[in-house]
C-alpha cells in the first residue's frame, strides 16, 4: 500500500508537476513548522512549481543559445568605450529595442569587446524571457549550406527562425560565394520584421558588398538589416548610416 505522500507524488508526477512532487515533503514539513493554512501551503507549492519551471526554461534556453563563453553585461566595462555612453548601454539593457524589432551592428577591430557585448546582451535577454541564438557567420553559412542533408543543421536553422534575438558573430573574414550570399539573404528575409539581429564585424556595412560578392544581394540584405538599426563602433569613432531610425533618443 502506498502512503498518502507517495500517492500524492505519483499523481503530481502523472500530471507533470515534477517540481512539486520532488519538493512536496520539504514544503509540507516547512508548512507544518510554520503552521501555515491550507491556502498558504497550496500557494507555496504552486509558487515553487512555477518558479522552478521558469528556471528550467532559462537553463534550457541558455544551453540552446550556444554562447561561446559566459560573459555578462555586468562584466562589460563601459569606461573604455567612447562611442557608447552609460546611458546608451542602459537603454540597450532595457531591451525595448528587441520589442521594437531593432537590430544592432557592433563594429571594431579584434579585441574591443564586440563578442562580449553581444553575448552579455544575449544572456540578459534570456533572463528577461527571450529566445536567443548565437552563431558565428562561418557556422551560419555551414548550417545554411548543409540544412538539406544534415538534421543538426536543419534544427539549428529552425531555432534561429524561432528566436527573438539572433547574434551573428564575425561577419565576415572571408569572401562569400554568390550561392552562400543568397542563402544568407533568404534567411535575413525570413527574420526581417520579427527577429532582432546583432551582427558583429570588423568591417563596416560600406565594405560588406565586397565580402558578400554581389552588389544587388548586398543592397537587399542591408535594406533589411539597416532599416531599424543601431550601429555601435567600439573602437571609438561614431558611425552613422543614413536613413535609419535610432534606438537612442537625443540626449
Ligand atoms: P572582439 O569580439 O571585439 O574581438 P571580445 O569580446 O572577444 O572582442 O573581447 C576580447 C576579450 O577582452 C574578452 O575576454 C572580453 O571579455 C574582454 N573585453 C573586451 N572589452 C571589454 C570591456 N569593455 N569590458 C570587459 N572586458 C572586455
Ligand atoms: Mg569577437
Amino acid at each position: 500500500m502506498a502512503t498518502t505522500i507517495e500517492s500524492i507524488k505519483n499523481m503530481l508526477n502523472s500530471i507533470k508537476m515534477y517540481h512539486s512532487a520532488s519538493a512536496l515533503e520539504d514544503i509540507l514539513k516547512l508548512s507544518t513548522e510554520k503552521a501555515l493554512s491550507y491556502e498558504k501551503f497550496l500557494e507555496s507549492l504552486l509558487k515553487h512549481e512555477i518558479k522552478s519551471r521558469e528556471q528550467k526554461k532559462i537553463e534550457q534556453r541558455m544551453k540552446q543559445a550556444l554562447f561561446p563563453e559566459y560573459k555578462t553585461i555586468d562584466e562589460f566595462d563601459i569606461a573604455e568605450q567612447q562611442s557608447l555612453s552609460r546611458r546608451q548601454l542602459n537603454q540597450l539593457i532595457e531591451l525595448t529595442w528587441i520589442e521594437q524589432g531593432f537590430n544592432l551592428i557592433l563594429l571594431g577591430p579584434p579585441g574591443v569587446g564586440k563578442t562580449h557585448l553581444a553575448v552579455g546582451l544575449g544572456i540578459h535577454a534570456i533572463h528577461s524571457g527571450y529566445k536567443v541564438v548565437f552563431t558565428t557567420m562561418n557556422d551560419l553559412v555551414h548550417y545554411l549550406k548543409t540544412q538539406e542533408i544534415l538534421r543538426s543543421a536543419r534544427a539549428r536553422i529552425k531555432r534561429i527562425l524561432d528566436a527573438d534575438l539572433v547574434i551573428i558573430d564575425d561577419l565576415m573574414f572571408m569572401a562569400m560565394e554568390k550561392h552562400e550570399a543568397n542563402l544568407f539573404f533568404q534567411l535575413i528575409n525570413k527574420l526581417y520584421g520579427q527577429t532582432s539581429i546583432i551582427i558583429t564585424s570588423n568591417k563596416g556595412p560600406e565594405d560588406w558588398g565586397e565580402l558578400l560578392g554581389d552588389p544587388a544581394i548586398t543592397t537587399a540584405i542591408l535594406d533589411r538589416i539597416v532599416h531599424k538599426c543601431e550601429v555601435i563602433n567600439l573602437c571609438g569613432d561614431s558611425y552613422r548610416l543614413k536613413y535609419r531610425a535610432s534606438i537612442f533618443g537625443k540626449s
